[in-house]
C-alpha cells in the first residue's frame, strides 16, 4: 500500500469508495472505470486494497466522525455479492446514510440481501431512461423491462431509493423525457436525479456526433428539457432541492450535502477523490497524490458556488465572508441579482428558477473573481 490517507482538521465527515469496474463502457461515459470480466482478479485486488485502506483509516481514527458512506462507480453491483460482503465486513462503521450505486442488470435477490444485512439504507440506481431506443443510443446494457423490475425489487426492500435519469439523449423530446419521469413517479421512487447529457471527448458518442451520425440536445434544447422536468416533478410533489436532484420530504441525499457544504470527506479507491482542510488550505487528493490546493480566496469562491447548488442557497454570513475575501464579489453578485439569476430570500442568496438553468454562467462569473 503506497497511498497514504492524509489527516484532516476537522476530521472526515463522509466516506466515498470507488469501484472502477463495469460490464461494458457506455457510449457517453468518460468516468474512471474499465470494462472487465466478472472473474477478473483485478477486481479482487481492488477490494483487498480498499479493505487495507479502511483498516488503516480506522486505526488512525479517521473514520470516527463519518456520518455517511457512498459506494460509487463504475458499477458496484456488478462485482457481485461475495466481494461486496468482504468490503462491507471491513467497513463496519455505524452511519446515518449508507448508499450503494447499482445498475439494473446486476440487481438480484442476493445483492439486495447482502446490502440489507450490512446496513446499507439507500440505493442509487442508474436507470437513465425507460425508453429502449434511448437506452440503445446511450450504449447501456440494460433495457426498460430490467429497469422496472430492478426498481420494483429495490423499492420493496429499501425505503430510500434514488434513480438517475439523463436529459438531452439523441432523439429525446420533451414528451419522451416527461414519459420517463412519469414512469419514475408511478414507481413511487422518493429521489430522482436528472443529469443533462454532456459530450465528452474519447467516447463513442463523441465520435458518432463528430461523424454526423447523431446529435445531442443543444444548450437551448437542454434548458427546455430541464425546465419541463422541474415543472413536472415539482407538480408531483418533489422538492427541487439541488440543481439536478428532486426528492420527497426527508429523502434528500445527506452524503451529497456534505460535499455541497464543504465538509471534509475521505475518498478511497482508484478514481476516488477526497477533501481535507489543513493549515488554512483546502486540498483534494486521489491515490495519485494532491490534485488540487485551494487558498482562502479560492475556498471562498468555491464555498459560495457549492452552497448555491442547494435550493436554500448560501446563508448571508457565508456571502459576507466571500465578499471579505473577494472584494469584487459584491458587484458581481449584485449584477447576477439584477439579471434575475440570483435572488435574496429569508437571509439566503439563492438561484432563481431561471438562474438554475444558467448555473454554469453564474459559476463562471463567481470563479472568475479569483483570477
Ligand atoms: S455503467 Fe456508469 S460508470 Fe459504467 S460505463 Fe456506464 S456510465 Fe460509465
Amino acid at each position: 500500500m503506497t497511498f497514504q490517507i492524509p489527516d484532516s482538521e476537522p476530521n472526515y465527515q463522509a466516506l466515498y469508495m470507488h469501484i472502477p469496474f463495469c460490464a461494458k463502457r457506455c457510449a457517453y461515459c468518460d468516468f474512471n472505470t474499465e470494462a472487465v470480466a466478472f472473474g477478473d482478479p483485478t477486481i479482487d485486488a481492488h477490494i483487498e486494497g480498499l479493505v487495507a485502506l479502511l483498516q488503516d483509516a480506522k486505526q488512525r481514527g479517521l473514520t470516527d466522525e463519518i456520518k455517511t458512506i457512498y459506494l460509487g462507480g463504475g458499477t458496484p453491483s456488478y462485482i457481485g455479492a461475495e466481494r461486496l460482503q468482504r468490503l462491507f465486513d471491513a467497513i463496519d462503521i455505524p452511519v446515518l446514510e449508507f448508499t450503494v450505486e447499482a445498475n439494473p442488470d446486476s440487481v438480484d435477490s442476493r445483492f439486495i440481501t447482502v446490502l440489507k444485512d450490512s446496513g446499507v439504507n439507500r440505493i442509487s440506481l442508474g436507470v437513465q431512461s425507460f425508453s429502449d431506443q434511448e437506452l440503445v443510443a446511450l450504449g447501456r446494457i440494460h433495457n426498460s423491462t430490467q429497469a422496472v423490475q430492478a426498481i420494483k425489487s429495490l423499492v420493496e426492500a429499501f425505503e430510500n431509493t434514488s434513480i438517475d435519469l439523463i436529459s438531452g439523449i439523441p432523439e429525446q423530446t420533451v414528451k419522451s423525457l416527461l414519459a420517463n419521469l412519469q414512469r419514475a413517479v408511478s414507481l413511487e421512487i422518493p429521489h430522482i436525479s436528472v443529469y443533462p447529457l454532456t459530450l465528452e471527448s474519447d467516447t463513442e458518442l463523441f465520435e458518432a456526433v463528430a461523424q454526423g451520425k447523431t446529435s445531442i440536445a443543444s444548450d437551448d434544447e437542454q434548458a427546455e428539457l430541464l425546465e419541463a422536468a422541474a415543472d413536472y416533478l415539482e407538480g408531483q410533489g418533489y422538492e427541487h432541492y439541488e440543481i439536478a436532484s428532486y426528492a420527497h420530504l426527508g429523502y434528500q441525499s445527506r452524503h451529497n450535502r456534505a460535499y455541497w457544504t464543504a465538509q471534509p470527506y475521505l475518498g478511497l479507491g482508484r478514481g476516488a477523490v477526497g477533501m481535507y482542510q489543513a493549515a488554512g488550505s483546502r486540498y483534494r487528493y486521489s491515490e495519485q497524490g494532491i490534485i488540487e490546493e485551494l487558498d482562502p480566496r479560492e475556498q471562498a469562491a468555491e464555498d459560495l458556488m457549492l452552497r448555491l447548488r442547494l435550493l436554500e442557497g448560501a446563508p448571508e454570513a457565508l456571502v459576507e465572508q466571500t465578499c471579505q475575501e473577494l472584494p469584487d464579489a459584491l458587484d458581481c453578485l449584485q449584477q447576477l441579482i439584477d439579471l434575475k439569476l440570483l435572488e435574496q430570500k429569508n437571509g439566503f442568496l439563492r438561484f432563481t428558477k431561471h438562474g438554475w438553468l444558467l448555473g454554469n454562467e453564474v459559476f463562471r462569473r463567481i470563479w472568475g473573481l479569483v483570477a
